[in-house]
């Protein structure tokens, strides 16, 4: 299986020698058979788990109704999931594009386009923060704070910095009348699930108000109720100029995007930016699907008492076992913080029939389907313990 894939398939990734066939819910089963605890999601992506019935049924029937057309054209799916976003979000427009990187591609084209416009030709320079993770694309992964993601890529794109996360200092000596935008995350996920402290998010909203600075919120990972609000900003009490999304919004189909207010929305116009895939009304079908019901009755809460239950049977392990160092994250995006070698824990634990993610250089990242049951975090943590 490695030896045929890895002849035909670059090896960006070091995957694991195992072959999945199918899904139900929180479990995955492989090509031997073996069930899995799914606590990765395709990395926050199903958030609905694997084959919900209704989900299925939804996508299914757009399938069979009509699955792309140019963005020339309006669509029905489309507006609808817009509309939607627009309600949820407290912001007014949306871009739709197809993965978390274009969705950041997109939002640092606007804060440059809308500072043109609307501050100096001279305000190009966007900080973005040590640890984060933005996505592939040239102009997302140099915003990324992480020197290991670009190796050999140089030239990275000018003009755009780094400062240290929760750090209003450095952020303050770092902005200047050139400054166009901030991208940070709420919480930074693949950099090790590192919260933003709340009076720092406040003073740099503020700050971006005051000096006409586009904020931008990455919320591609903590968005589409992970954390147990639809966005992470949400929880913190302010709200971004631009939010972008992705990973969990399509349920697994690729759909990204971002939202921005309007003053900020508008400085795109006929040609700005483009894309032919995004948004088309099969994926939009999916988002609106998963949108309605995340926010329908009692979801969100029940995800954030999930979230609750799981950090506490966490916290509790830290107790009895030293090598957990800490246990933080909102909702169900959940870090824990070890001493040794994340990656063995991982492995262990997969032989156990649990799957999870690290998250920066020590942390083990649970960030299960939405759906997940209490039952299941107690099984989940029971095999987490076990390969501890
Ligand atoms: C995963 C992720 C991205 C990149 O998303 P892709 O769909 O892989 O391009 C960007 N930002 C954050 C915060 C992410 O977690």
């Amino acid at each position: 299986m490695n030896e045929q894939g890895n002849k035909v398939i670059m090896e960006t990734y070091k995957r694991f020698p195992i072959e999945f066939v199918s899904g139900e819910g929180c479990i995955l089963t492989d090509s031997q058979g073996k069930k899995y605890l799914d606590f990765v999601a395709g990395i926050a992506v199903n958030s609905l788990g694997h084959c919900h019935p209704g989900f299925t049924e939804a996508v299914k029937k757009q399938l069979d109704t009509l699955v792309h057309v140019s963005n020339l054209y309006w669509t029905k799916q489309g507006i609808s999931l817009a509309q939607a976003l627009v309600k949820y979000s407290g912001l007014d427009q949306v871009f739709f594009c197809n993965s978390g990187a274009e969705a950041c591609e997109a939002a640092l084209k606007l804060c440059r386009v809308y500072a043109k416009l609307y501050k100096s030709p001279d305000a190009v320079e966007i900080i973005a923060m040590d640890q984060s993770f933005h996505g592939r694309t040239y102009a997302a992964i140099t915003a990324t704070g992480q020197k290991k993601y670009q190796k050999n890529l140089e030239p990275l794109m000018p003009a755009i910095s780094h400062v240290p996360f929760n750090d209003i200092e450095a952020l303050k000596k770092q902005i200047t009348p050139d400054t166009c935008g901030i991208i940070l995350e709420a919480i930074q996920g693949e950099g090790g699930i590192n919260p933003a402290d709340p009076a720092y998010l406040k003073e740099v909203r503020e700050i971006c108000d005051r000096e006409n600075i586009v904020l931008i919120f990455d919320e591609v990972q903590t968005g589409i109720g992970r954390t147990g609000a639809l966005f992470a900003y949400q929880k913190y009490g302010i709200t971004p100029d631009v939010v972008t999304m992705a990973k969990g919004l399509g349920g697994g189909l690729p759909i990204g995007g971002i939202i921005a207010k309007e003053k900020f929305a508008k400085a795109f116009t006929p040609g700005s930016h483009a894309s032919t895939f995004g948004g088309n009304p099969l994926v939009c079908a999916a988002g609106n699907y998963v949108i309605e019901t995340l926010m329908s009755d009692g979801f969100l809460a029940d995800v954030q008492k999930k979230g609750d239950y799981l950090k506490a049977k966490l916290t509790a392990l830290k107790e009895k076992h030293t090598c957990i160092k800490d246990v933080r994250g909102m909702g169900l995006m959940i870090g824990v913080e070890v001493d040794k070698a994340p990656g063995e824990i991982v492995a262990k634990a997969m032989e156990n029939g649990l799957l999870l993610v690290g998250a920066g250089d020590s942390a083990i990242r649970f960030v299960p389907p939405l759906v997940v049951t209490e039952a299941e975090i107690d099984q989940a943590v029971e095999i987490f313990e076990k390969a501890l």
